[in-house]
C-alpha cells in the first residue's frame, strides 16, 4: 500500500486507469462521505487510511463489475433520490423516456389512477406520484423485497400518493381500471450472453430476462391490461431497441388504437404505447 497515492486528486487518478472517471468520483465521495463536488474543492486534501481502505475495496468490486449504484446503494432518477441494492434493478436513464411520454397522458388537476408494473426500487412510480401529486399511483411487483425498497424509497422522498402491492404484473389489480399503465418490464432473451457480462451479472435475473424472445412479461401485460383500463386509457411499455415492430404487433392484435413507438435521445426505439378504443 506504501506507494499508493494518497490525496483526493491521487486516488482519482490512481482509479480513472481502471474504471469509468464518473464512477471513480462516486465512489470516492462514498468512502469520505462527502458530495462528489466537495471533491473538486478538495484535490489536494490528505484520504484517511480508512477512506482510502474503503475505497479501494469499492474500487476492486467496481472493476469485478459490481454496479456503482449497489456499491454506494442509491441512484438518481429523474428527481428523485432512490436507494436500491441487489434485490431491485438499477434504474437506467432511458426509462426516463417513459416517464415522460406518461406524463404527458396524465392532467397535472385531475384524479388519475395510474399503475407501474414491475416497480423495482419504484422509480417510474414514484416520479409520477411526484410530478402528479393528485394522481393515485398503484405500483406491483412480484418480489417482497424489491417493493420494501420501493416503500423506503416513496417514504424517503416524501411521497403518499403511491402504493405498493405484491403480484405478478396486472394480478393484484383484477376488477380495477386505471386510465395510465406503464411498465419496464424484463425484456431480455433467457440465454442472451450480455447476461453474462457487465453489470448485468449482478442484477436480478428475474428483472432482466423473459423468455425466448425476451417478450414473455410484454405478451402478459398486453394481454391483461384492456380489463385494467378505462376506455381511451394508454399502456405505455419500455423494451428492447430490436422489439418495436413485436411490441405494436402485439398492442395493435390487442386491438390498441394510436399504437406508435417512441425513440430514445440514442435515437432507438424504445418504448411503444397505445390506447384502448
Ligand atoms: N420499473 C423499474 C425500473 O424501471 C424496474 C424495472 C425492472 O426491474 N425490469 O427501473
Amino acid at each position: 500500500m506504501t506507494n499508493i497515492p494518497r490525496s483526493v486528486a491521487e486516488l482519482l487518478a490512481h482509479a480513472r486507469r481502471e474504471i469509468d472517471g464518473a464512477d471513480a468520483e462516486l465512489l470516492l465521495a462514498h468512502a469520505l462521505g462527502k458530495s462528489r463536488s466537495w471533491l473538486f474543492a478538495h484535490t489536494e486534501d490528505p484520504v484517511g487510511e480508512d477512506a482510502h481502505a474503503n475505497f479501494l475495496s469499492l474500487l476492486q468490486r467496481r472493476v469485478a463489475g459490481e454496479p456503482v449504484a449497489y456499491l454506494i446503494g442509491s441512484q438518481g432518477f429523474w428527481t428523485l433520490d432512490l436507494q436500491v441494492g441487489p434485490a431491485t434493478l438499477v434504474p437506467r436513464p432511458e426509462t426516463e423516456l417513459l416517464v415522460e411520454l406518461a406524463l404527458a397522458r396524465i392532467p397535472v388537476d385531475a384524479v388519475v389512477r395510474v399503475a407501474d408494473l414491475g416497480t423495482g426500487s419504484g422509480a417510474i412510480a414514484l416520479s409520477i406520484a411526484k410530478e402528479r401529486p393528485r394522481a393515485q399511483v398503484v405500483a406491483t411487483d412480484a418480489s417482497p423485497e424489491a417493493l420494501k425498497a420501493a416503500r423506503g424509497n416513496a417514504a424517503r422522498n416524501h411521497i403518499a400518493n403511491a402504493e405498493f402491492r405484491c403480484g405478478d404484473w396486472l394480478n393484484s389489480l383484477a376488477g380495477e381500471r386505471f386510465e395510465v399503465i406503464a411498465s419496464n418490464p424484463p425484456y431480455i432473451a433467457d440465454g442472451d450472453p450480455h447476461l453474462q457480462q457487465g453489470d448485468l451479472r449482478f442484477e436480478p435475473a428475474m428483472a432482466l430476462s423473459c423468455g425466448p424472445d425476451g417478450l414473455d412479461a410484454i405478451r402478459m401485460i398486453v394481454a391483461g391490461a384492456p380489463a385494467c383500463l378505462h376506455a381511451g386509457g394508454w399502456l405505455l411499455l419500455e423494451h428492447g431497441w430490436e422489439q418495436g415492430e413485436a411490441v405494436r404487433g402485439l398492442l395493435l392484435d390487442a386491438g390498441f388504437v394510436e399504437v406508435r413507438t417512441v425513440r430514445d435521445l440514442e435515437n432507438r426505439e424504445r418504448v411503444s404505447l397505445g390506447r384502448t378504443s
